[in-house]
């Protein structure tokens, strides 16, 4: 963000602009919705200005602008549309202390004005930085249709009965009363019975607040899928949308996480580093108290929570403890990576069967059935396999796995920095120990990338030889 968006407070204070003509006009247009004293400096006013200063909705001093005009002024707006005269201007107002805006002129500005939908008190800004003017107006035009315009006078009825809600507890309570005042009961009021009805609606829907029985609070296991936004399912959506408390583990990306609401409590379990993790029983703790407290809880995991998610240990704990819970699937970083090369997890003539694998500790190798795994087409995914490439590769080999099996390594899959890996099982380990592979990564073992992608991919990295290993 090289331009940080604020709102100026300037009910009562001064803004000056510097011109007389279309520049002018346009930004004066703009200005005049706001309750600042507004004055304009230009020895040819356009006629409209000189209207607007008969109504008494700004000064017009018909002269060029002078040293000590913008003294006390908040903003000043050079737009004489003449790059000499703006320039001398704005270094005057400089000096008087007011931040300066040259229309026109993003790069000797100290501030832009943003595309503004104006539903006052509710006003959106939108800018680009200049890239985009364009953009900037198809969001306006967007929002301007989907804003109706009855809001800015509900806001201002609501804000006026701001005081009288403090009798509902702070928190989801007031939230939900609002939320039901903005999207049902004040549009409602207000088409049946005008500006005159939305009071009475107020009084009549916090008295239903107030009574309506404390809400009990909810889990939801949530799947966020791999990483990319756009695969996070609606219902995931949905469900951070409303949260009060959001707890997420590592692998949730930023993205995903931008989605709750800004108020809603964000608890992160999977830190690493020096010091432990929170532990499973941490985690269960915490959902627990925070559902005793009324809050609706998303479980955030990575991936599907029903995948190597510890799902169960959690659910188990919400059903002693009495508390609700739903699960809401999401896309597994299986599907993400296989995916990303172009492949199917199962196969007509190859496979009609896959594994999920997860390679977490060794332990749990021992009852697996390696030699059904290392017979000809199949193909397992291995989740959090990295570590432990060297102690697979060695249980498929001895149970007579071809040592040419494809196996393909896919890191970050789904998001930007999505990377393959593909070579054999005889060369995997070797493979693995090269890269430095630090996101997450998931092994394919009995898929290669389809031979059209590898191309492609390799044509657009040339500088990556070792994430193809084209031997295959
Ligand atoms: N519930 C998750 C898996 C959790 S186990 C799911 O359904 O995907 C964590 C492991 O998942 C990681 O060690 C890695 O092997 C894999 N993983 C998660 N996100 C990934 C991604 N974007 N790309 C590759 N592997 C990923």
């Amino acid at each position: 963000m090289k331009h940080f968006p604020i709102f100026m407070a300037v009910e009562g204070r001064a803004i000056v602009v510097s011109g007389g003509g279309e520049a002018a006009l346009a930004k004066l247009r703009l200005l005049m919705k706001t309750e600042a004293r507004i004055t304009v400096f230009a020895p040819n006013p356009a006629p409209e200005i000189l209207q607007w200063a008969a109504e008494g909705r700004l000064t017009i001093t018909a002269r060029d602008f002078a040293a000590g005009d913008a003294k006390g002024a908040v903003l000043f707006y050079a737009a004489n549309e003449d790059d000499a005269e703006d320039a001398r201007v704005a270094a005057l107002a400089e000096a008087d202390g007011a931040l300066v805006n040259i229309v026109d002129n993003l790069g000797d500005s100290q501030f832009i004005t943003p595309a503004i939908v104006d539903r006052d008190p509710v006003t959106v800004a939108i800018g680009t930085e200049g890239a985009a003017p364009v953009l900037a107006r198809a969001i306006k035009a967007d929002l301007e249709e989907r804003l109706p315009s009855s809001l800015g006078l509900l806001s201002r009825i609501g804000k006026a009965f701001r005081a009288k809600v403090e009798k509902l507890p702070m928190g989801r309570k007031r939230r939900d009363f609002w939320a039901d005042y903005y999207f049902k009961s004040g549009p409602a009021a207000l088409e049946a019975h005008g500006e005159t009805g939305v009071r009475p609606a107020l009084d009549a829907l916090l008295d239903h607040h107030a009574n309506a029985e404390t809400r009990i609070g909810h889990v939801d296991l949530v799947g966020a899928g791999p990483g990319d936004p756009e695969l996070l399912t609606l219902k995931a959506r949905k469900l951070l949308d409303a949260a009060d408390v959001v707890i997420y583990d590592r692998l949730v990306s930023p993205e995903i996480l931008e989605l709750a609401r800004r108020e809603a409590v964000m608890i992160d379990v999977g830190k690493e580093g020096f010091g432990r993790s929170t532990t499973q029983d941490d985690i269960n703790a915490l959902m627990i108290e925070h559902a005793r407290e009324g809050a609706q809880i998303v479980r955030l995991k990575s991936g599907d929570p029903t995948v190597f998610g510890r799902l169960d240990e959690e659910i188990d704990a919400l059903d002693e403890a009495g508390v609700s819970w739903r699960i809401a699937p999401g896309i597994t970083a299986a599907s993400a990576a296989v995916a990303g090369i172009g492949q199917s997890l199962t196969k007509r003539n190859r496979n009609s069967s896959v594994r999920f694998i997860t390679g977490h500790d060794t332990k749990g190798y021992a009852e697996h059935d390696w030699r059904a795994l290392a017979r000809e087409g199949e193909v397992a995914a291995i989740y959090m396999g990295k570590k432990t490439a060297r102690f697979i590769q060695g249980r498929l080999l001895m149970h007579g796995a071809n040592p040419d099996t494809p196996v393909t390594v896919i890191e970050n899959a789904s998001r930007p920095a999505q990377r393959t890996l593909a070579t054999t099982l005889a060369e995997l380990p070797g493979a693995l120990a090269e890269d430095d592979m630090s996101g997450p990564a998931l092994t394919f073992y009995g898929l290669a990338p389809r031979a059209a992608l590898a191309r492609l991919e390799t044509d657009a990295t040339p500088t990556a030889p070792r994430q193809q290993k084209e031997a295959l």
